[in-house]
């Protein structure tokens, strides 16, 4: 499919990240105005409160724009999902019949604020990066036994904490914790100085279920995507993990991207995950093209430095799509929420320069990076800004997802202190 245009210039530009084939929805805010949703269209901000306000976004008898969030929205499922693509497509095209009427409900993406685009009901983080889980695996337990035994059988994850889920922009405090000792196993209360990003992707449920649900079944409950950062201290978690797998370690922060890209935005841009080297249980099998060709990148600019990018990979490189870890989660019964979110795992890449988490771009920090002001890093500092950045490339436009930045602010005085 080609660029389809738009009376709003600025969309149809092929680079531009938020042409008509997109419509990311948000939430934000300008002015002294509440917050509320939104539909980004290149430089502008459609408001569909206002829209819906005014009776030029109907879509059957409720309002579903009251409420500054996307949840109301997603829980109606996949025809009115359809259906205000199609009505947006109509309004903001070229020769709209209604521009007129719509010109006076955007607002300049500039002045606006933009916030958390959905409420999390619950966060539960993958492991399903095939080049993430044998690099790491091959740092803690030596390169024979890097996966362990279920990983190619399972999507492995945790259930994280929705309460910890910030929209890009938002400061990241260095956390203190538990931190086990170079020597024995006496284990030392102090900041994090090994702290950590991971590249991810951020699937979001749209529809409810509950009891156990296909791959199919779990694509069509998926509403769209977001970049995720999940921010992760490493020397916490090489301590807390046993057995039970990370706790604190991932519980001070993970950012997502502001605007939500539908799963309909990125249709074109479907394809497989990699051969299986063992078959999966029949009830995780592939049923189509489950996965997306989106380009990823990593960037990070130390505090009066410039944006340098550290990594680049792509969603492709996924073992297991969303669909398939959203359908596991249900295998047990677990019911499953609008609104939950399912990171994917960090994603990397076969090469040195795919990686993405620091922990694997300096080995454990054996390797450090040095940085084109000739600084290192093996871990973040305090005053780093990282940002993650995706898009796919289409026929003559371009689906963005905007940034997902975060700085790093130093650790508090000693919470504990005496
Ligand atoms: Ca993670």
């Amino acid at each position: 499919m080609p660029l389809n245009k738009s009376w709003v210039t600025s969309a149809n530009d092929a680079h531009h990240p938020f042409p008509l084939n997109n419509l990311p929805y948000g939430v934000f805010s300008d002015g002294d105005a509440p917050p509320r949703c939104g539909v980004a269209i290149g430089d502008m901000i459609l408001d569909l409160q206002a829209a819906e306000t005014a009776g030029i976004i109907q879509l059957g008898s409720e309002r579903l724009f009251e409420m500054p969030f996307w949840n109301e929205f997603m829980e109606e499922g996949p025809a009115v999902w359809a259906a205000l693509r199609e009505r947006l497509t109509a309004l903001l095209q070229v020769g709209a019949r209604d521009q007129k009427r719509i010109e006076p409900f955007l607002v300049h993406t500039k002045d606006a604020e933009l916030h958390m685009p959905f409420m999390v009901s619950e966060f539960t983080d993958y492991y399903a990066g095939r080049h993430h889980a044998t690099n790491v695996g091959s740092m803690f337990r030596g390169p024979e036994n890097a996966l362990p035994p279920n990983w190619l059988h399972i999507p492995i994850g945790y259930n994280g904490r929705a309460s910890s889920v910030v929209v890009s922009g938002t400061d990241v405090r260095r956390p203190w914790g538990q931190i086990k000792g170079a020597e024995d196993d006496t284990p030392r209360w102090a900041p994090c100085s090994r702290f950590d990003i991971e590249l991810e992707m951020g699937a979001i449920v749209g529809t409810p279920s509950d009891g156990p649900i296909t791959v199919q079944e779990a694509d069509d409950h998926i509403f769209g995507y977001v970049l995720l950062n999940d921010w992760s201290a490493r020397d916490i978690q090489a301590w807390e993990y046993h057995p039970l797998g990370p706790f604190q370690s991932k519980a001070t922060a993970t950012s997502i991207s502001p605007w939500i890209v539908t799963k309909a935005a990125l249709e074109p841009f479907r394809c497989n995950t990699p051969a299986r080297e063992v078959e999966l249980l029949e009830h995780l099998w592939d049923c189509g093209p489950m996965l997306y060709d989106i380009d990823l990148s990593v960037s990070l600019r130390p505090e009066g430095g410039t944006d340098e990018i550290l990594a680049r990979t792509n969603y492709r490189e996924m073992y297991y799509s969303a669909a398939q870890q959203l359908a596991h989660h249900t295998t047990s019964g677990c019911p499953m929420n609008p609104g939950d979110l399912l990171g994917s795992g960090t994603i990397s890449g076969p090469d040195k320069t795919q990686r993405g988490s620091l922990l694997e771009l300096s080995w454990g920090g054996q390797d450090p990076i040095t940085l084109a002001s000739g600084e290192t890093r093996s871990f973040l500092e305090d005053g780093d800004t990282l940002t993650l950045r995706g898009e796919a490339r289409g026929d003559g436009y371009t689906i963005g997802f905007g940034e997902c930045t975060g700085t790093v602010t130093p650790a508090l005085d000693d919470p504990y202190a005496r």
